[in-house]
């Protein structure tokens, strides 16, 4: 007899971004409320109590989640939500509101819209906080109407998170409880793929349909090939669970240095947002490849101080010996609200990456001088680039200014197609280049990194692609100096044996990715390598 609470077995799919299987119930992630029209509310007493409860229940969700993070940034935010909750300025001002007539949901958005446009008015930081009203309002005003509250659920068990799509800030605060991520759009470069990769957890993106499967229907989620199955019972998912636990540990037992099978030495490095990325995988890869230190500060609305820079950068320097450290990359999908940068009609085009030191140059050389004093202080030798570089002048200016600090190795990422033209001219002023080919896909083929609908012209086997990558690696060839791959394409087994017979000298991945692109490149020679680059 079929179970009526379980829906037939369905396939939905999209684009497996995070490799790994995994399975369990669904729980949507909620968006902000709609407010249906305005009721008569003829007991303000009811109301005023709906409203208190609504408010108490925002301001303990968010104290629960602050103590049950382990990242002490996270909960000093949270923390001081829930404070903003509990104002009781804002309480009584909702309750002004059900006392002439309205009802609690009403009452609680004119009482969150007029402090709202209080904070605005005051301007400069204070107009900043206008956001995270706004994100307060929408949790009470949920709750107020028993709606689930917007944002990453906590249901008390472990689930598999769906969401329309995910903010950078959502996916750095996902707790333990999420198995795997589905999400509707989103692209395979977007920052929710690279976060999701870094916290190991399988992640399908660009899923049409998964948004009407209800609440708690249990899935399996495939990041490797999209595949997401509805209608599972638990035992199907429990196996599902066992299989991706034997395949990590079958991958795991390979070890050691990347080579081909002919013993051609590969260095696989590790993408990294902090220390904390650096976990027990990270022990057997060679270093990290890209320390990407614009997601330490990525929900931060003060600037990190330079010692807590500092702090940041030697936490990481004193765990590997290797480590290329990126400078901030702000902007366009990845915002540093700290910044204050001001919005712009074309955010990839514009000011964004090394760029922003055209209008805040403090902030870069603040930073340069924090990685110096980190390596000073753990006597390590990092590596340093700079994001978005285009010209050989940007090139230059920053390896003057890096090495003035006593940076000695320094570098470019190449992101853009005019810098892959110019890459043996760039490479004469600086000592390796990194090729990162989620936005050097973006700004070859125009297509925007994030765009669900564009995957295609974003697939990194593209001729044209190739032909920028090969440049890059000829140029490192010609002079003798490294250059790798650090976007998310290093992280693909299957491509892992082309970019290496293209000549690259280094991958560097999520660490999620390392067993799988070891155990591909020991299964083919050089020559493989070579042949395939040339098809
Ligand atoms: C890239 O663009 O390939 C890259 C590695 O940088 P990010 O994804 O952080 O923009
Ligand atoms: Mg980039």
């Amino acid at each position: 007899m079929p179970d009526p609470a379980r829906p037939p077995r369905q396939r939905l799919s999209g684009l497996g971004v995070s490799p790994g299987r995994s399975a369990g119930p669904l729980v949507r992630m909620a968006g902000p409320p709609e407010l249906p029209a305005a009721r008569p509310a003829a007991d303000p007493a009811a109301e005023i109590a709906t409203i208190a409860k609504a408010l108490e229940a925002v301001a303990a969700d968010l104290r629960r989640r602050a103590a049950d993070t382990a990242d002490a940034t996270a909960a000093e935010v949270l923390d001081a939500l829930a404070m903003m909750a509990e104002d009781p300025m804002l309480r009584e001002d909702a309750e002004r509101h059900a006392r002439e007539g309205r009802d609690a949901p009403h009452a609680l958005d004119a009482a969150f819209a007029g402090h709202r446009e209080t904070l605005a008015a005051l301007g400069g930081y204070l107009a900043e906080r206008a956001a995270d009203l706004d994100d307060l309002r929408h949790r009470a005003v949920a709750t107020a109407l028993g709606l689930p509250m917007p944002g990453v659920p906590s249901p008390g068990h472990p689930y598999v998170l769906v969401a329309e799509d995910l903010s950078p800030a959502d996916t750095a605060g996902l707790g333990p409880e999420v198995l795997a991520l589905v999400t509707e759009r989103g692209g395979p470069t977007s920052h929710t793929a690279i976060l999701a990769r870094s916290r190991g957890l399988p992640a399908v993106v660009a899923c049409g349909g998964v948004l009407d499967v209800p609440d708690g229907t249990v899935v399996s989620v495939d990041g490797r090939t999209g595949d997401v199955t509805v209608g599972l019972t638990p035992e199907d998912a429990a196996d599902v669970i066992e299989g991706d636990r034997r395949e990590r540990a079958r991958l795991a037992g390979g070890g050691g240095p990347g080579r081909t099978a002919d013993g051609h030495p590969v260095k696989l490095l590790l993408n990294i947002g902090s220390a904390a990325d650096l976990g027990p995988d990270a022990a057997d890869a060679e270093g990290v490849g890209l320390f990407r230190t614009e997601f330490l500060y990525l929900d931060r609305r003060q600037p990190p101080s330079f010692d807590e820079q500092v702090a940041a950068y030697a936490e990481v320097f004193a765990r590997t010996s290797l480590v290329v450290v990126r400078t901030l990359d702000a902007g366009t999908d990845k915002p540093l609200p700290f910044l204050g940068l001001p919005p712009e009609p074309n955010p990839a085009l514009g000011v964004r990456g090394l760029r922003v030191d055209r209008v805040l140059p403090g902030v870069l050389d603040t930073q340069l001088d924090a990685i110096a004093a980190a390596a000073r202080d753990t006597g390590a030798t990092p590596w340093v680039m700079a994001p978005m570089v285009t010209t050989v002048a940007e090139a230059t200016d920053f390896a003057r200014r890096a090495r003035a600090r006593g940076l000695t190795q320094v570098g470019a990422m190449i992101e853009v197609p005019a810098a892959a033209l110019q890459a043996e001219e760039l490479l004469a002023e600086l000592d390796f280049l990194s090729i990162g080919t989620n936005d050097l896909s973006q700004y070859t083929f125009a297509a925007d990194r994030q765009h669900p609908g564009l995957a295609d012209l974003l697939d990194p086997r593209q001729p044209a692609l190739l032909k920028l990558i090969a440049l890059c690696a000829e140029a490192g060839h010609a002079l003798g100096k490294p250059v790798g791959v650090c976007g998310e394409a290093a992280g693909d087994p299957l491509l892992a044996p082309l970019l290496v017979g293209l000549g690259v000298t280094s991958l560097s991945m999520a660490p999620i990715c390392v067993p799988a692109v070891r155990d591909e490149l020991s299964r083919h020679t050089l020559e493989e390598c070579r042949r395939l680059a040339s098809l």
